[in-house]
């Protein structure tokens, strides 16, 4: 009998991983993003061409990386965020898993400019089908700049099911949403197709948010503030004619990461009982910080999904500290006339 099982090369591993991490342009956006975070980067600049299709740029102004570290930056399980099991209910780096930039290189061209603080050059590399195909040293700012081109230039079948550009820059947009919402001490700037849409200074959530959707949203935002032992809970929710027909501004951030929920969507849903007109949802922005020990953030490869140890304790107490909100600035129901 002849056996048949062996390892897959690394370049095939990291291209069925990337199918995982990155779905589209505004994936790797969220990667880059979040790696920036995690650098300690005060600026973060994000620069698109042709909704990613061409080139998605993150440059940070954070700690950057050493020679080595930027090219061990590209391996599988690479990562300087976790050492051992144990470091995945302590975390407070959005990475660590180490596959990111892995992923990325195996299905993408990529342009790496890295500078540690106190070195006088930099590191250059460029990534070609997963392999270096240079590296040179360069004068360069601190932080580092990661560009990526040519997304799924291997894989036609991923290439070919991109949206249109409006539907992927407006992913895109929403990623830097997320991202910006949750992290209003760090300046983003956005650049698409060479003008500047956003530029968020350094503020406060309030700002942050008013600055993203308008001035108007300030007087429809009411604070939402709850300490409790299990939970805190801060933000806003928008007040019921805020409410929108789509599901749009619903934000809930757990430990300054973007979550999804429906279970805990329905807590506040449930808040606004009798307080919003038919067929409208209400808007939230919501920041949960928990013990990192009750959450299980590894669930899922594109880590929006969480696992709560006790959600339905999270369910009241988030459903009741809307409620006091609401209560609290004495929001009355909107007449329904469309009923
Ligand atoms: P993870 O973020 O899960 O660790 P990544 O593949 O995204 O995995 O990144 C691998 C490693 O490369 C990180 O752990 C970090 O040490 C380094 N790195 C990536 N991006 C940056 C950056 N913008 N600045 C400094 N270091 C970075
Ligand atoms: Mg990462």
């Amino acid at each position: 009998m002849a056996d048949i099982i062996q390892l897959l090369p690394d370049h095939v591993a990291n291209q069925i991983a990337a199918g995982e991490v990155v779905q589209r342009p505004a994936s790797v956006v969220k990667e880059l993003l979040e790696n920036a975070i995690d650098a300690g980067a005060t600026t973060i600049k994000l620069i698109i061409k042709d909704a990613g299709k061409t080139l998605i740029q993150v440059i940070d102004d954070g700690k950057g990386m050493s020679v080595t570290d930027a090219r061990l930056c590209f391996e599988r399980h690479a990562t300087s965020k976790i050492k051992s099991a144990d470091d995945l209910f302590q975390l407070n780096t959005k990475g660590f898993r180490g596959e990111a930039l892995a992923s990325i290189a195996a299905i993408a061209h990529i342009e790496l400019k890295t500078k540690q603080a106190g070195d006088d050059v930099g590191t250059a590399i460029v990534i070609e089908g997963g392999s270096v195909t240079s590296q040179e040293v360069v004068v360069t700012p601190q932080g580092t700049s990661v560009s990526v081109k040519n997304l799924f230039f291997n894989i036609p079948a991923r290439r070919n099911f991109l949206k249109s550009n409006a539907v992927e820059l407006r992913h895109i947009i929403d990623e830097f949403h997320r991202v910006a919402l949750v992290h209003s001490d760090i300046n983003f700037v956005l650049y698409n197709n060479g003008s500047e849409t956003f530029n968020l200074p350094v503020s406060n959530y309030r700002q942050r948010i008013v600055n993203i959707f308008g001035t108007k949203t300030n007087e429809k935002l009411v604070p939402v503030d709850e300490d409790t032992e299990v939970l805190k809970i801060s933000g806003f929710v928008g007040k019921p004619e805020f409410a929108k027909k789509t599901r749009g501004e619903q934000y809930f951030f757990v430990n300054n990461r973007f979550i999804k929920s429906a279970y805990l969507n329905h807590a506040i849903a449930s808040a606004f009982d009798g307080l919003l007109k038919s067929g409208t949802h209400a808007s939230y922005f919501l920041y949960l910080t928990v013990d990192p020990q009750t959450i299980d953030i590894n669930i899922h490869p594109t880590k929006t999904e969480i696992k709560f140890d006790d959600e339905h304790t999270l369910y009241a107490l988030l459903r009741s500290a809307v409620k006091h909100s609401l209560g609290q600035f004495n929001i009355a129901p909107v007449l329904d006339f469309e009923r």
